[in-house]
């Protein structure tokens, strides 16, 4: 049987366009003949392949706000947020284009004689299994390197973004990519692990939550196959006795705040040392009351609904249990009586252990202050998390700040006095259950290829 792909728009709460899609048998089909285009694409050279991503980038800018306006009908992103996202992917094609050669480049060791090098071989057909945050992004982000490195790729995407993940398939096409080179599925995520364990398919990336990593991940170790996990994860930005609470504040809100609070690397746990967290708590009510919600195809929007009623209600009862358990309210924390998938911005502080705010990822615009006694103090806090994807130091002393971050925080990125982002240019992932691998940066161009040893005498 076929599965139907029903859009629901978060603003309204109403239907929006139904897609039909992929039956397994024909997804399986999509793999032959993606794997057909992958046996030439490896032996194009890397000038042909930056020429068609660099289209990709221009096929992008053109239909820049085309594609902000599906993001927001399918997953209510404000079309300010749209637009940055689509700018960002084609960043990244250029960037990729640019330096994919220069990065897999053969590499001769000296073993005495014999003539010895590294090269670096496309690994096949990549799947990919996406999330809804960022429709464009988080597939740019796997695809630019993998098809730069020579491989092919097949997309699942969540299954609210249909529109978006058939959008994507038309950039690669449209820019001149090899016709299946690049493909995207409708299926149900049950259809996963099939595809998995089908030869055609060489590895897998997913981006989403811990659950379908365990799932993907399963999968993929039965067929014995490379798999990259960017999971979820509960980052925490540590909030020294010397910061400037000011400074301390906008970056935390900001870090939040990201599309909506819905962002793997939105800050979620801010912890401060005792002797500024009153004046702290006070700054951050003050920056996240500026966050008001508000229409998402309105331009100059900055906070729009959340990626669905279900979404939000599970955020709802996150605060809600938060604060039986002892945690106090310092703003939002209502459901706004109107249809559609809305929640205010929202600051808990005396978040302790035993509290979802504490304990849980909260996928939405919802802050949790916990006050630490000193440095070492916050630092155990920040690491006593079950993730470790993005971290934060917030301090006027620029060389304990480095240390911290450097030295002392448990996640795959650590900032300082900024806001945690992602680059094409550095690496991104995580430890723990955040995942393993790395997605953008020359780290990320080497996870989808084959490491070749030549020895020749
Ligand atoms: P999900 O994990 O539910 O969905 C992500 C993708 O995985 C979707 O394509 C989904 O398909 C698919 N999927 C879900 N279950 C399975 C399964 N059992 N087998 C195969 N595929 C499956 O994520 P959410 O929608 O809950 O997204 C939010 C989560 O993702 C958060 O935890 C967040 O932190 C994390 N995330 C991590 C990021 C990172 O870079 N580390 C970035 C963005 C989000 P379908 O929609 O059909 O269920």
């Amino acid at each position: 049987a076929k599965p139907v792909f029903q859009t629901v728009n978060p603003a309204t709460g109403e239907d929006g366009k139904a897609y039909d899609g992929h039956s397994l048998d024909e997804a399986k089909a999509v793999l032959g003949q993606a794997r057909a285009a992958f046996e030439d694409w490896r032996r194009t050279s890397y000038a042909d392949r930056a020429a068609l991503m660099k289209t990709a980038a221009a096929v992008l800018r053109a239909r820049k706000d085309d594609y902000a306006a599906l993001m927001t009908a399918e997953m209510g992103k404000t079309l300010a947020d749209g637009r940055a996202e689509i700018e960002k992917c084609a960043g990244a094609c250029d960037w990729f284009a640019d330096h994919a050669a220069d990065f897999l480049k053969d590499e001769t060791v000296d073993v005495g004689g014999p003539h010895a090098f590294t090269t670096f071989n496309p690994l096949g057909v990549v799947l990919a299994v996406m999330p809804w945050n960022f429709p464009f992004w988080q597939v740019f982000r796997f695809a630019a390197p993998a098809l730069m490195a020579g491989n092919g790729a097949v997309l699942k995407h969540a299954s609210n973004v249909p529109g978006c993940a058939l959008a994507i398939e038309g950039v690669f096409r449209d820019a001149g990519f090899p016709e299946h080179l690049f493909r995207t599925l409708l299926i149900p995520s049950g259809d996963v692990a099939p595809l998995i364990e089908d030869d055609r398919v060489a590895a897998v990336t997913l981006t989403g939550s811990v659950g379908a990593g365990r799932k993907v991940a399963q999968a993929a170790g039965g067929a014995l196959k490379k798999v990259v996990l960017e999971l979820g994860g509960s980052d925490a930005y540590v909030i020294l006795e010397d910061a400037d609470v000011d400074l301390a504040a906008r970056v935390a809100a900001a870090a939040r705040m990201v599309n909506g609070g819905q962002s793997c690397i939105a800050g979620k746990r801010f912890v401060v040392v005792e002797s500024v967290a009153e004046a702290f708590e006070q700054a951050l009510v003050r920056e996240m009351a500026g966050f008001q919600a508000g229409d998402p195809t309105s331009p100059d929007v900055r906070f729009g609904p959340l990626v669905s009623v279900a979404a939000r209600d599970e955020i709802h009862r996150q605060v809600e249990a938060s604060i039986d358990a002892g945690a106090r309210l310092l703003l939002g924390g209502e459901v706004p009586g109107k249809p559609g998938a809305w929640y205010p911005a929202t600051v808990l502080a005396g978040v302790v252990p035993g509290q979802p705010a504490h304990d849980e990822e909260v996928f939405g615009p919802v802050a949790a202050v916990i006050r630490a006694k000193d440095e070492a103090d916050a630092i155990r806090i920040a690491n006593a998390s079950e993730y470790g994807l993005g971290s934060g130091v917030i301090t006027s002393d620029i060389a304990r700040g480095t240390r911290i971050a450097a030295e002392q925080l448990d996640a795959g990125m650590a900032f300082v006095n900024a806001n945690v982002r992602s680059d094409p240019r550095l690496p991104f992932g995580g430890v723990k259950h955040s995942g393993h691998g790395r997605e953008c940066s020359r780290y990320g161009l080497l996870e989808f290829v084959n490491v070749k040893t030549v020895w020749v005498e």
